[in-house]
């Protein structure tokens, strides 16, 4: 088998006993392969091992490849957005974008979106580690600080009001740590945090995507129902 095939199986492994652990189905935790840097031919290659959902970083790069690629496969952009390249996310028809990080960004999407006659599923990025590093809103203080929290429910429902885009969840990034429990906190609170949000604002919140390679089994103990997961399966990249 190759290593590829070899990486498939053994993350749907701890996928299975990651949900076992905590009484969750495997079928409601999605796997996004994340196969950015990686050849069309890797990607085809898990395809034909049952992978479906192909998560990408950089815009040319995934236009590039959905070109290749598009009989059934579903496309996921992970990576942040600049608002120049709001366009080419719409171009893109993507499954789902992870990666909305602000409003100025969300309202650019929902004008292409709306000009080329589609609905764009997305994903609120919330910073909750509050690494200055990480994109997202900032939400590392959402449950004290008043005024971030205030400000982050403003742009939300703001953002529920834009006819061309359909909020589906959050997504978070958490900090890298050697030991995956420290991650813990962090995937948590974004769980919390989605609770709170639907019921505050009475809206539904299907998603949460958090939890790639090295902390996934974690963040599916905390909830997660897409996991972003690049290197367990393609290996390193260059
Ligand atoms: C690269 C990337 C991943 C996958 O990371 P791995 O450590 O390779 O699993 C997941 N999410 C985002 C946003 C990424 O940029």
């Amino acid at each position: 088998m190759s290593a590829i095939a070899t990486g498939i199986d053994a993350v749907q492994a701890q996928i299975s006993s990651a949900c076992s652990r905590v009484g969750r189905a495997d079928k409601d935790v999605m796997l996004v392969a994340v196969s950015k840097r990686k050849s069309i031919a890797n990607i085809v290659e898990a395809k034909t091992h049952g992978i479906r959902h192909f998560g990408e970083n950089r815009v040319d790069e995934a236009l590039e490849k959905a070109q290749d690629l598009h009989e059934g496969v579903h496309w996921h952009f992970v990576g942040h957005i600049q608002s120049r390249k709001a366009k080419d996310i719409v171009r893109l028809q993507p499954y789902l974008v992870h990666s909305v990080d602000n409003l100025k960004l969300a309202e650019r999407l929902n004008k292409y979106a709306e000009a080329a006659n589609i609905t764009l599923d997305i994903l609120l990025e919330m910073n909750i580690s509050g690494e200055a590093s990480k994109s997202g809103w900032p939400a590392a203080q959402w449950k004290n600080n008043q005024e971030q929290r205030k400000n982050l429910w403003q742009e939300i429902e703001i953002l529920l009001s834009l006819s061309h885009i359909n909020v589906m969840g959050l997504m978070t990034m958490a900090p890298f740590y050697d030991d995956a429990e420290q991650t813990r906190p962090v995937f948590r609170a974004l769980a919390t945090l989605r609770e709170t949000l639907q019921a505050s604002l009475r809206i539904e919140l299907q998603h949460l995507s958090m939890g790639m390679t090295n902390d996934f089994e974690v963040a599916i103990e905390e909830g997660a129902t897409i996991v972003r997961v690049g290197r367990a399966i393609f290996g390193e990249r260059d």
